[in-house]
């Protein structure tokens, strides 16, 4: 009977041990692939009227959506 529940208590253990690293491993990834995504997402902020966006794919150059100002991407 003694044997039964250290058993029991390592499966648990083992398996909470287990589920965390799972879940650590999936968020690890979808920050990475978020990272990914934003770093592929260029800023541009407005000379003319000073509004700050971004737009999706490698462009240098893009038209300010309130003022249709054409600007350069930010660079950091
Ligand atoms: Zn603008």
């Amino acid at each position: 009977m003694h044997f039964e529940i250290s058993s029991l208590f390592v499966f648990f253990l083992t398996s909470g041990l287990l589920g965390i690293m799972l879940l650590w491993l999936y968020y690890d990834f979808r920050e990475k692939e978020s990272y990914v995504i934003q770093k592929s997402c260029p800023v541009f902020h407005c000379l003319k009227c000073g509004h700050i966006y971004h737009k999706y794919g490698q462009i240098e150059e893009s038209v300010c959506p309130q003022c249709q100002f054409n600007n350069q991407r930010l660079k950091f």
